[in-house]
């Protein structure tokens, strides 16, 4: 835990005791903070009460005394409408924080150089957050890797000089962090995505770039335009900055440049130092990093490693024994030629586009709760797909894509057990030489047969599993829910 000494003696108002609510009232306490807390769930009101967190209604509260409202970055701060919590703090001139925005106040308190990695974008933030701190723990670095991805911030041990803090963040959590300030950060790429709570996609691109505004060293993606228009003003300011690119060859950064040898396609990660290019990565054959998405991926985490001082065959090395991370495009284990491939994440037809792009044969599981589009902008990749193996409530809406287009074989399953089992026999019976996929990319939610995408993913696991034949891939798959 990070106890929030910085804070020792302030009266402080915190609203949201879930998970990274709960962490981070519990490291106010331990730094000598007076916290009032409040959940509209009286359940996480007792849990929070069962470990010392006072709690206090702060409909009926004065406020006068707080410090500052902290606010888990699930409640809405300004849109659709400001939660009541917001109008409470804004009428009585109280900040509004979360707990990144604490985190970075306590490094400046106890080590202002700790070495800190903030990463953020629309797509991509858990894989290149996972990636960069299995590079750098490879690399015998000491490595504290939360926030957004599995354990909350101030969760995790203190902000030390030696210490590698690698923090995937949120659009909500930068809103709710005015004063961060990275040693590196990554902003990805931005489409558009949480409008909701955002009102306009400018408001979100802009939230977004304050992560990598005030950082030492900027890594910026400039595969679209408007992250291209923050490395623009970013390279304008004349501070340090580094441009990655999953597939354009760049002048100067990090890119990938994907070459056709013998029928696959390999990817290579060359970098461009003051005008000259090396290539400093190959990903071909490193089945956790396939497809020019995690090419990406790959190179924002090189250009990060690198800004702290790895080398390059540090950082080849590990990409090399980069697990994946679970439900994303997840090498389960193989049948003979036919890898098993665990996409359950991919809950909309832009995420499955990755994986339909990354396989040639594809033996294709998809459906459950159809999104917006369906599976319509797909279709370009429908000559990628073997069969497909329809489940779920989305089968008809699907199948009549499949009819339209007249280039898809399907077979209507309706759950996943009969889908895996008919996708396996098909794969196995099918020619050929080169390896063939059996793969779980739904395009859609699950809610209508699972309770999340996670629970869906594991079935699909558990099925494989018990193929006679199974070999399972590299062990210690990182699980992040
Ligand atoms: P996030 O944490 O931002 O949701 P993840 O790393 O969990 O991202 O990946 C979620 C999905 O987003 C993946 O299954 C893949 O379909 C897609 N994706 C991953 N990386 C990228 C990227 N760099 N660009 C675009 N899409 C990506």
């Amino acid at each position: 835990m990070t106890p929030v000494t910085c804070f020792d003696g302030k009266r402080v108002a915190l609203f949201g005791l879930g998970g990274s609510g709960l962490a981070t009232a519990r490291a106010l306490v331990a730094g000598g903070a007076d916290v009032a807390a409040w959940d509209d769930n009286p359940a996480s009101r007792d849990k929070a009460a069962a470990q010392g967190i006072a709690i206090l209604n702060l409909a009926n509260a004065d406020w006068s005394g707080f410090h500052s409202l902290v606010l888990s970055p699930g409640v809405p701060l300004t849109h659709p409408t400001p939660h009541w919590t917001v109008d409470k703090a804004k009428a009585a001139d109280v900040e509004i924080i979360g707990d990144i925005e604490l985190f970075f106040r306590q490094r400046a308190a106890i080590a202002p150089t700790a070495p800190v990695i903030c990463i953020t974008g629309t797509n991509g933030k858990s894989t290149t957050t996972a990636l960069i701190a299995h590079v750098l723990r490879s690399a015998d670095r000491d490595v504290q890797m939360g926030g957004n991805i599995g354990t909350a911030v101030l969760a995790l041990e203190p902000p030390a000089a030696e210490r590698i803090h690698v923090i995937e963040c949120s659009s909500y959590q930068i809103d709710l962090a005015p004063s961060m300030k990275p040693s590196v950060g990554i902003q990805m790429n931005l489409t558009p995505d949480h409008l909701d709570r955002h009102g306009t996609f400018e408001a979100y691109g802009a939230i977004k770039e304050r992560l990598v505004a005030h950082a030492d060293v900027a890594v910026i993606g400039v595969d679209d335009e408007p992250s291209k228009q923050m490395a623009r003003r970013r390279a304008a300011s004349g501070r340090p900055l580094v441009k990655i690119s999953g597939e354009q060859p760049l002048d100067a950064g990090v890119f990938a440049g994907i070459t056709a040898n013998a029928g696959t396609l390999e990817t290579r990660i060359v970098q461009v130092l003051d005008g000259k290019p090396r290539i400093v990565a190959n990903l071909a054959g490193i089945g956790s990093l396939r497809g020019s998405h995690n090419a990406q991926n790959a190179a924002a985490a090189f250009a990060a490693c690198f800004a702290l001082g790895l080398t390059a065959d540090e950082i080849t090395a590990g990409f090399r024994s980069y697990p994946g991370l679970a439900h994303r495009m997840e090498e389960i284990g193989r049948v003979g030629r036919v890898v098993f491939i665990n996409d359950s994440k991919a809950t909309n037809a832009d995420s499955t586009e990755k994986a339909l792009t990354s396989f040639r044969d594809i033996f294709w599981i998809l459906g459950g709760k159809a999104k917006e589009g369906g599976i319509e902008s797909l279709t370009r990749y429908f000559p990628n797909i073997a069969k497909a193996y329809l489940i779920g409530a989305a089968s008809d809406l699907f199948a009549a894509t499949f009819d339209a287009d007249g280039r898809v074989a399907y077979d209507r399953c309706d759950t996943l057990d009969v889908a895996v089992e008919r996708a396996t026999r098909d794969a196995i019976a099918a020619h050929g030489t080169g390896e063939i996929a059996v793969l779980l990319s739904p395009a859609c939610a699950s809610f209508d047969q699972f309770p999340n995408f996670e629970v869906r993913g594991t079935a699909f696991r558990a099925l494989v599993e018990a193929l006679p034949g199974f070999v399972p891939a590299g062990q210690n798959i990182l699980s992040v829910a």
